[in-house]
């Protein structure tokens, strides 16, 4: 008897068997109707197998389905990463087939000529429409525009039977990237690095690069022109894209587009299903050469990917921390391991894990110095809020309200940035001093101005201000505490009234459409001086910004985060980074309370060898990343009880091993997020352990009951 093992989408960590019929072929990656329980539910065959004389009864396959077949190598893909982070492979496999869910587009109608048919009054305005179409089918509308007549002569056209309707399915058309459309004249570092990745790419094999260079220094343009050549030596090279944020997207697809003549296609969950579905099926049949996304893109099915770029490698946002925790930067090597690419990872701040494997010699490691053209970096200044406090219920110094004023004067534009979003991150009691907090989650409610409202930046949860403290029911006596970006902008009006200002953060911008048109009126000069969060300080290029402020430069320096250091310094340099990117110098200037802080210092030195070498030091002390692993396990549960208690089971279980220790349970950081509790067990461990071994073998001894969730985060971002 022949077995299917199919992987199918549920939290199990194994494949189910089936029976393939008799007369039935099942091949590795086909896509498989399969009954669960009283239905049918689609999966995909990963091994197919022979057996004597089982007696196991097993139910058998209902159907090929008649869907693409997952390519090997994506499936081995799908199947690693399962293993990678202890996720349930179906599930992953899931991933890789959700365009495939999405409907087809509508199909298109078009009219077109009846052959041998003639208008019986052939007008002057019907034989301009059958001039108009000849022997092609267009769209009504456009046919009516073309020919210059209004729709009712096509309609009677086709009334009279000259002309018919046809349905013709949308199929989408890449048209193929040509390399030679608007090349770049490199720089010398810039075509080094371009012809170090095309050549690994032509010759084939695993190839990782790090490819470092400070912001505007032109890796962009360098890793375009590596795609161009590998497309050239081979036009069914397909190249991988990956973006940190989907705001980012946009600006890169049209330098993609001007370089290559040809749209890319677009993969994240801001793009409409039928459009994703169009993606994936040509992608699988190997239509579309490159794709532009976020890091679920790394989970469709290549035909024949040869190169992957990770741009921003050491963005935060390509931790996924919902559903399937993974690291998109580390799955996107897995993935060009797999296939046999090469992989580019990119940024002008690399992450430690990254850097570390540059100097082990594990990537290769492609520098651009300079900034490109006469663009020079920003030169750095802090500004120690100890020797003139601002005064209080204000933000910017004297210093920077000053380099504000200079910057408009010159008709440049400045950015202020500030990694908190809304009017005041606290709002507290001036009678009792009660904070108010979402209910049933451990987090303060931030007050948002522009909606009126006090926002729980965990969960979503608002209300609207009230008007008496919940705690003691004193009236009129809730104040905002510290500033958020709205405050800061209010406070610019207030000081610049001329000025043309904006807020840029995930309030004022929500989705990919508002972000572009702020970000282009921004590059189009029509604000002079922006407030913004984390979301404008990466990726951008505005020609004629030259200051940037940093309004709390401490802030996520007091976390005691394994990476706030790390963070901070990526975010810092890159939100400075802004600053002088064209012909006119830029400069930065950081408020501060801690000017001797090393990562400031670092900064304000453009000195990033100095802060790696610092941060190195105290991870390799310490035997963290990366120089050690982690993972954590994260329970919750809406029952406290049951929580704690199989905290406890876990604690207890914990298999001997060597080199590795097990931390806590201990309250997670968010101890109550919308009333479940979660606890945190964390796990260290050297880097030659094999922590997935350890992590599996401890989880078989341990039954979590249904009422708590249980989420593994191997290589947690933050720890
Ligand atoms: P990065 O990706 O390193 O931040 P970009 O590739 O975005 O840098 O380059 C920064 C700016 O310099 C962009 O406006 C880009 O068009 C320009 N640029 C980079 N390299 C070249 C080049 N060789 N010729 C012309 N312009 C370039």
């Amino acid at each position: 008897m022949k077995v299917a093992s199919v992987l199918i989408p549920l939290p199990v960590p194994e494949a189910f068997d089936y029976e393939v019929p008799e007369g039935q072929t099942v091949v590795r990656g086909d896509q498989v109707a399969v009954p669960l329980g009283p239905r049918l539910i689609r999966g995909v065959a990963a091994e197919v197998f022979e057996t004597i004389g089982s007696n196991r009864r097993l139910k058998a396959i209902d159907q090929v389905l008649d869907d693409p077949r997952l390519p090997e190598r994506t499936l081995d893909f799908v199947e690693w990463a399962a293993r990678w982070t202890l996720s349930p492979p179906g599930e992953m496999a899931a991933t890789a087939l959700k365009g495939l869910r999405a409907p087809r587009p509508r199909p298109e109608r078009r009219v077109r000529r009846v052959e041998g048919r003639n208008p019986a009054r052939p007008t002057a305005a019907r034989t301009a429409v059958l001039e108009a179409l000849g022997a092609r089918a267009m769209p009504g509308p456009d046919l009516a525009r073309t020919a210059g007549v209004s729709s009712g002569v096509i309609k009677g056209l086709v009334d009279e039977g000259v002309l018919e309707v046809v349905e013709i399915e949308a199929v989408a058309a890449f048209d193929p990237p040509n390399p030679d459309h608007a090349p770049a004249a490199l720089n010398p570092d810039q075509a080094a690095a371009a012809v170090a990745v095309a050549e690994a790419v032509t010759a084939g094999g695993f190839t990782p690069f790090l490819l470092d260079g400070v912001t505007g220094s032109g890796k962009t343009e360098a890793y375009l022109e590596a795609a161009a050549q590998a497309l050239r030596a081979d036009p069914t090279a397909q190249i991988l894209i990956l973006l940190p944020e989907i705001a980012l997207t946009q600006a890169v697809i049209e330098r993609i587009t001007a370089r290559f003549g040809a749209a890319p296609a677009e993969w994240h969950s801001g793009v409409a299903p039928p459009r994703r579905r169009q993606v994936w099926e040509a992608v699988v049949a190997g239509r579309c050469n490159i794709v532009v996304g976020a890091r679920s893109a790394l989970f469709l099915p290549y035909a024949n990917l040869r190169l992957v770029v990770v741009d921003e490698e050491h963005d935060g946002s390509f931790k996924q921390e919902e559903g399937l925790v993974y690291h998109g930067r580390d799955l996107a090597v897995a993935r060009a391991r797999i296939e046999g690419a090469a992989v580019v990872l990119a940024s002008a701040t690399p992450s430690l894990e990254t850097l570390w494997n540059a100097h082990q010699g594990r990537y290769r490691w492609l520098k651009l110095a300079a900034r490109h053209g006469a663009a020079v970096l920003p030169e750095i200044g802090l500004i120690d809020l100890r020797d003139r406090p601002p005064d209080p219920q204000t933000w910017l110094s004297q210093s920077l309200r000053e380099a504000i004023g200079e910057t408009l004067a010159r008709g440049e534009q400045s950015l202020l940035f500030l990694n908190r979003r809304g009017y005041a991150p606290v709002v507290l009691c001036r009678a009792c001093g009660h904070r108010l907090t979402a209910p049933d989650t451990d987090s303060w409610l931030v007050e948002h101005r522009y909606t009126g409202r006090l926002v729980c930046h965990l969960t979503g949860f608002s209300m609207p201000k009230p008007k008496t403290c919940p705690s003691c029911g004193a009236e009129d006596t809730l104040v905002p505490v510290g500033p958020g970006v709205e405050r800061v902008e209010e406070e610019v009006r207030g000081l610049f009234p001329q000025a043309r200002t904006a807020v840029f953060s995930s309030d004022t911008v929500p989705d990919g459409k508002s972000a572009r048109t702020l970000i282009q009126s921004m590059a189009d000069g029509e604000i002079d001086i922006l407030v913004a969060t984390q979301a404008a300080a990466k990726g951008h290029n505005f020609p004629r910004l030259t200051l940037v402020g940093v309004v709390d430069a401490d802030l996520g320096l007091r976390g005691g985060d394994l990476r706030a250091a790390e963070r901070t310094y990526q975010l810092l340099a890159q939100a400075t980074g802004r600053a002088g990117r064209a012909d006119r110098p830029g400069r930065a200037l950081l408020q501060t309370w801690t000017p001797e802080h090393p990562v400031l210092e670092a900064l304000a030195a453009g000195d990033r060898d100095a802060f790696v070498e610092a941060e190195m030091a105290e991870r390799e002390a310490a035997s963290l990343p990366p120089y050690g692993r982690l993972a954590a396990l994260i329970l919750s549960s809406e029952n406290a009880m049951a929580v704690e208690k199989t905290a406890r089971d876990l604690a207890e279980a914990i298999p001997n091993a060597e080199r590795l220790e097990v931390y806590g349970p201990a309250d997670a950081p968010l101890a109550l997020v919308r009333g479940r509790r979660r606890k945190r067990l964390l796990v260290r461990a050297d880097r030659d352990v094999n922590l997935q071994a350890f992590l599996r073998a401890w989880l078989a001894r341990v039954k979590v009951p249904a009422s708590v969730r249980l989420t593994v985060d191997v290589d947690p971002y933050s720890f």
